[in-house]
């Protein structure tokens, strides 16, 4: 069923933005400007809200997170107190809860994350990748993968030392045309686990891959008001 504009003002969707006064590296705050517009563009409410280091995470109150990434001492920061939120967010995860999580949110969403520096920093293994070091060197630059699922190109800029290694239940969100992805090795970039999406691209993503978002978006919304909504679209929509 193609739902049009002015049939969506009743629509409502709530973000988690965990740990975003934290993990917030190159622009990757510009994905919640994303959705936020696209939600205007189609008179969907959209409300954001952070929830860090002491908040608890309650499940049934959010349609999306978007998790980002940083350094490695902020990164260190958010181990620890995620730890608690752990068994809310698999269950948010199991319950088929969308996520974007982006590289250090992507590492943390898995089993371990080994610091520039060697320390081992526990993941929430909610999903089943792990992340090894690289000495002295990190990977930089523009990737283009291609997308396992859609079949499209998605393109974006990628700047971490961690090197992840995908577990049995994951697939990759695409295979690497351009730039390093996962590990600099298996050409595997990002993963798929349920509606968890986590990837290394860095920055405003989903600016560059409309149709990404507009995918995130419906999923979450056809998760809540379990409607299978067909938004258009059209040109007017796009951003160029
Ligand atoms: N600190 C992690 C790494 O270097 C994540 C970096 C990031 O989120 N850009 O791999």
């Amino acid at each position: 069923m193609a739902i049009a504009k002015e049939e969506n003002s009743h629509l409502e969707l709530n973000i988690c933005h965990l740990y975003g006064n934290l993990l917030n590296t190159y622009g990757d705050n510009g994905n919640l400007l994303m959705l936020n517009y696209l939600g205007q563009k189609l008179r969907i409410k959209v409300n954001i809200e952070i929830v860090s280091i002491g908040d608890e995470f309650h499940k049934d109150d959010y349609d999306l997170i978007f998790f980002g990434g940083g350094q490695d001492y902020e990164q260190y920061i958010v181990s620890l107190d995620i730890q608690k939120k752990q068994d809310a967010i698999k269950r948010y995860i199991e319950k088929s809860g969308v996520i974007l999580a982006i590289c250090g949110g992507y590492q943390l969403l898995g089993h371990y994350y080994i610091e520039a520096c060697g320390r081992k920093v526990s993941g929430i293994s909610a999903l089943d990748h792990y992340t090894l070091n690289q000495e002295n060197s990190r990977f930089i630059g523009d990737v283009e993968i291609v997308s396992s699922e859609t079949g499209e190109h998605y393109y974006g800029f990628e700047n971490h030392q961690g090197r992840t290694f995908l577990g049995q239940n994951e697939k990759a969100l695409g295979q690497v045309l351009k730039g390093y992805g996962n590990n600099g090795e298996d050409k595997t970039e990002g993963v798929i686990y349920k509606n968890v999406y986590g990837t290394y691209f860095h920055g405003p993503f989903l600016t560059r891959n409309t149709h990404f978002a507009y995918q995130l978006l419906t999923k979450a919304l056809e998760n809540k008001y379990k409607i299978n909504l067909k938004i258009p679209i059209s040109t007017d929509l796009q951003l160029k």
